[in-house]
């Protein structure tokens, strides 16, 4: 076999388990008779096992493997919510980083929600992940075994889709965000059109995914439609504004004929006013937009509560009387920290075993 370290995906770090292609996987398997790298592919990609526990390859090769190719998650903390049906993992990675995954199952799917990076440093303050700043990208094959072990959690029940909507900026981390999509698309089989990545609007990366060939979904964080109160809430605003995201939001529906969506967290008094839903309505229009309304959940550094459950429903009608799309996203996970924005994996702010609920800081 060939000695992969060459792959190692920086910092020092080993690589893992799927942090090779089929490609690289035939190269580590140099000088092993060709259906070797069918049975190993088999084994990681369909039956989702663990090296040593394929049992087509011979003893002494599946002992190599199980060194060279190690698991890159290792169970910190499983939580469970509403009734069995959301789950939350606290995952630890080599270096002692630890990150989030949150897998839904809804009646007709099961969406797992992934991490790409830990923390971010994109700076939007009402963001739990925000808030811990920037650690460090995940690997490849950190992003896919995600995928992984939410699915074998999962047993009879298939994981559909994957929004990349966890921990982290996806387009921050681009080249390995990305050949995590191919290798969830190309090798565990998921339909792209099941695959959504989520930005706070980084519009070089939006114009690279408008290229690639592979069509995901695009949603992007919008939460504010007028660039001073953007420049506010989501700090890049003021590197790619408004205007300009359009052009390349509207770039990426030419090219992949995908839908755009935009995530709205409604703020008590600050996007939730009639005036607010007037502007998303013009700026979504264009762009054919569907819009998904989420009232902000609570996190430990940004005082200003999400609106309240009337003002949701007046906003989703001002939008709908406007002529938009809109969904009013029912949160999952709140009593277990895994909702949207509450991700930030430290131990002390996800109170896991006797779930509090926090109050903002005054
Ligand atoms: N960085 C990417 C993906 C991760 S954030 C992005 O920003 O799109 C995932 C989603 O959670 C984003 O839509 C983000 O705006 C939203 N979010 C962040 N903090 C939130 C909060 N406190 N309440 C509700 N949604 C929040
Ligand atoms: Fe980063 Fe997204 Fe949180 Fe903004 S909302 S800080 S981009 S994870």
């Amino acid at each position: 076999m060939n000695d992969p370290t060459g792959h190692a995906p920086g910092g020092g770090r080993p690589i893992t388990r799927y942090d090779l292609d089929r490609r690289e996987l035939a190269e580590l398997l140099e000088g092993q008779p060709g259906y070797r790298l069918d049975q190993l592919w088999q084994g990681l990609y369909r039956d989702l096992a663990d090296p040593e526990r394929i049992t087509t390859l011979p003893a002494e090769l599946r002992q190599n493997l199980a060194e060279i190719l190690p698991a890159a998650l290792s169970l910190d903390t499983r939580s469970v919510g509403d009734d069995g049906q959301t789950i939350k993992w606290l995952w630890k990675l080599a270096g002692g980083a630890l990150v989030e995954t949150v897998l839904m199952h809804y009646e007709e799917r099961s969406t797992v929600c992934v991490s790409t990076q830990v923390g971010c440093a994109m700076g939007c303050g009402f963001c739990a992940t925000g808030q811990m700043g920037f650690d460090r990208h995940l690997s490849t094959g950190e992003i896919v075994e995600q995928v992984v072990r939410a699915q074998l959690d999962a047993g009879e029940r298939r994981v559909s889709n994957v929004v990349f909507m966890g921990m982290g900026e996806p387009l921050a981390n681009y080249d390995r965000t990305w050949a995590a999509v191919e290798r969830i698309h190309g090798d565990l089989g998921l339909s792209a059109r099941h695959l959504t990545i989520s930005t706070v609007g980084l519009v070089p990366g939006i114009r690279r995914l408008a290229e690639e060939t592979l069509p995901v979904n695009l949603a992007v964080s919008l939460h504010a439609a007028d660039d001073e109160l953007r420049d506010e809430l989501v700090p890049i605003n003021r590197r790619w504004p408004l205007a300009e995201l359009a052009l390349a939001c509207s770039e990426h529906i030419s090219r992949t004929g995908r839908r755009l969506s935009f995530e709205w967290a409604l703020i008590h008094d600050t996007n939730d006013r009639p005036i607010d839903a007037e502007r998303l309505a013009a700026y979504a229009r264009p762009l054919g937009a569907h819009i998904n309304l989420i009232p902000l959940n609570p996190t430990p550094g940004w005082p200003t509560r999400g609106s309240t459950p009337d003002r949701v429903r007046a906003f989703a009608d001002e939008l709908r009387a406007l002529g938009s799309n809109v969904t009013v996203r029912r949160t999952r996970g709140t009593e277990i920290d895994a909702a949207c924005g509450q991700l930030r994996a430290d131990r002390v702010a996800s109170p896991v075993a006797a779930p509090v609920r926090r109050t903002a800081p005054a």
